[in-house]
């Protein structure tokens, strides 16, 4: 394959993933500038946060963030040259061995399907991303409204999604109050951040595995679950998190 070709399809990949690094990070790799409309990981931060200016500390938190998906979309844009120029160039090879040319349609074809391949794996990656930066978010904001109510370690419990997709480990296990419905109370600081493995008993603030949809949420005094483990106020000095240890004998 001519070398010219070859820097061609390197441009047009980039450009693919320049704009979709832009609508979906929040954040134009190429430029450094930040995109403030839109639903992105930026947007995200902040309504989590409930802020629009955040602190240098909570910035650094979200630069991290931006950082590590920045990371993985710049492997999965290597990953996604490599296939085309290797696809095609096996192509090329077949047809010169028939002395036939290869035709641009076959061209489009090939980029075609790696594109949309591409874009599935970006679309997960980023879901799960946004998913990982809201909760976060959300724990910190959780952090400062308890600790101005003099709160000192708030509680706080994951909304989970039950579907086919849902996880027995963790969710069905830790998110949820094994072999039922009702959600599971912990102290914040027993949130760990750190991925989730086999083995933890405790649940992570990035949430139970790559594709999870639970959402950290906050339990203030007073409020417990119903039989269906649906959010109710339990009355004045109901401490759910000390009723369930008792209840269901957790740990
Ligand atoms: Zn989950």
């Amino acid at each position: 394959m001519k070398s010219k070709t070859t820097n061609a399809i390197i441009d047009i990949v980039d450009d693919l993933f320049a704009k979709m690094s832009k609508s979906f990070l929040g954040f134009d790799p190429k430029s450094k500038t930040l995109d403030g409309g839109g639903r992105n990981l930026i947007s995200i931060f902040m309504t989590g946060l409930n802020t629009t200016s955040p602190t240098s500390e909570e910035k650094d938190i979200l630069k991290t963030s931006l950082r590590i998906t920045e990371a993985y979309i710049d492997g999965l844009k290597s990953r996604t040259q490599t296939r085309i120029l290797d696809k095609i160039n096996s192509e090329v090879e077949s047809y010169s061995s028939r002395s036939e040319q290869l035709s641009l349609n076959k061209i489009r074809e090939i980029m075609g399907k790696e594109f949309s391949l591409a874009g599935n794996n970006f679309k997960i990656a980023i879901n799960s991303e946004a998913n990982k930066i809201r909760n976060l978010s959300t724990a910190m904001k959780i952090e400062k409204l308890s600790t101005a109510k003099g709160i000192k370690d708030p509680y706080v419990f994951w909304v989970v999604t039950l579907d086919e997709k849902t996880a027995d480990k963790p969710e069905k296990t830790l998110h949820l109050i094994p072999g039922t419905t009702t959600p599971r109370v912990w102290r914040l600081s027993e949130i760990k951040h750190e991925f989730w493995k086999k083995g933890m008993e405790q649940t992570s603030i990035y949430g139970g595995h790559p594709h999870c949809r639970c959402v950290l949420t906050y339990m203030a005094p007073g409020w417990g679950f119903d039989a269906k483990g649906k959010v109710k106020y339990r009355g004045r000095g109901h401490d759910e998190y000390s009723f369930q240890k008792k209840q269901y004998k957790l740990g």
